[in-house]
């Protein structure tokens, strides 16, 4: 399948079949495809796409997530051009902070394809073992993990809401983590590339009102460009002599669509969180209903708009349970259904719904997915 236009919660591909999309680019379009602060993008691209040399939407987009996003962490932010280097620069800046090289990650987590955090990946070879040791993996929203993270670590790496397995009952979970990690010294990092400005406008820090030492955001903050951010306390992100550059880093085109994001963030004009919200909840409350109604072996987890399907009807409480329980290959088997239907799933089968996802759109899509559970 090769995509040749998108608009608003549509894919055309080059067959001429338009799908509903459910991905819009992994988590990265949330007012909707070819949306208006895409069009204004296109200005600035006669004003030139690279400077190298820093821009004034950079100094913009810092005040933003100073004074909106995150009060108590440094005006400064790094900016870079995808979330895994980001995260590569949050767990470098924790381990020039701290002295130490010891990462903590969660299982059924993803922070990108950077060496150390695909161990579990099913193409994980190129890897070298030295590299992995550097990593602690430890068990997901399971209190085992606490005797698992020691002084000797510089940081625990994780997502606010895990993409493998998204859920919103983990506030406590955050809380004792937050509590752990102040007890034993070492940092928090929340990697909210895909839950940042997606979950709520401060994202899965702001829901589960747990705060991080350092935060990493991507995907929602280039709307629809390239971007990674790394945030973090004043103290830390002062830590001298660590290295964070790169030719495309802060462009002008990221940069200024990430302030035309923040702005509607700020102003709702273009992004209302509450309506996403409604899409999501509505999604899962009538899917799942359905699904016990019809006895399907098949449940909907999330968070706010984030939805996944889980061809299990047992509770799960994160990703080796979703293993243990799911017949094998059936997330893709049920995406190759929806697309026969008008449906596109993204490979990593996370929905994620965007502004242009109207109330009717959620309905139909609720439809097609009962009648490809029915075909
Ligand atoms: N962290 C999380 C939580 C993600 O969801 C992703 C992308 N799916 C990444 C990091 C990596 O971001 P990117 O693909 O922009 O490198």
């Amino acid at each position: 399948m090769e995509i040749k236009n998108a608009n608003k919660c549509y894919l055309t591909d080059t067959q001429g079949n338009t799908y509903i999309d459910t991905t819009m680019g992994s988590g990265a379009q949330i007012i909707g495809h070819n949306n208006p602060l895409i069009r204004e993008v296109a200005e600035q691209i006669k004003k030139g796409t690279i400077y190298t040399i820093p821009n004034h939407h950079t100094r913009k987009v810092n005040s933003y997530l100073k004074e909106y996003i995150n009060p108590d962490f440094d005006e400064k932010y790094i900016f870079c051009n995808s979330g895994t280097e980001a995260n590569m620069r949050a767990i470098r800046l924790a381990r020039a902070n701290t002295g130490r090289n010891l990462i903590g990650r969660f299982h059924g987590g993803w922070h990108g394809g950077l060496d150390g955090f695909i161990e579990e990946h099913p193409n994980n070879r190129g890897v070298p073992p030295e590299t992995n040791n550097l990593f602690r993996i430890l068990p997901y929203n399971d209190e085992q993990c606490f005797d698992m993270i020691t002084a000797d670590m510089a940081a625990v790496i994780i997502e606010t809401a895990q993409g493998s397995n998204p859920r919103s009952d983990v506030k406590k979970f955050l809380e004792k983590l937050r509590e752990h990690c102040t007890r034993t010294g070492v940092l928090l990092v929340f990697d909210e590339v895909m839950t940042g400005f997606r979950l709520s406008a401060r994202g899965g820090a702001e829901i589960f009102d747990v705060r991080p030492d350092i935060v990493t955001y991507g995907k929602v903050l280039g709307g629809g460009f390239p971007i990674g951010a790394v945030g973090a306390k004043p103290e830390i992100i002062k830590t001298r002599g660590v290295f964070y550059g790169g030719t495309f880093s802060a462009n002008p085109l990221s940069m200024y669509a990430a302030s035309l994001i923040l702005e509607t963030i700020i102003d709702k004009k273009h992004i209302q969180y509450d309506k996403l919200t409604h899409a999501g909840e509505t999604f899962r409350s009538e899917l799942n209903k359905f699904f016990v109604e019809q006895d399907k072996k098949m449940t909907v987890i999330g968070c706010g708009p984030l939805s996944r399907i889980v061809f299990t009807d047992k509770f799960i409480r994160n990703r080796k349970d979703r293993d243990n329980f799911e017949p094998e290959n059936a997330q893709e088997a049920f995406s190759i259904k929806l697309k026969k239907l008008g449906v596109f799933v993204n490979g990593n089968g996370l929905y994620h719904f965007s502004m242009s996802h109207t109330p009717e759109i959620v309905e139909e899509l609720i439809n097609i997915i009962k009648l490809g559970c029915d075909s």
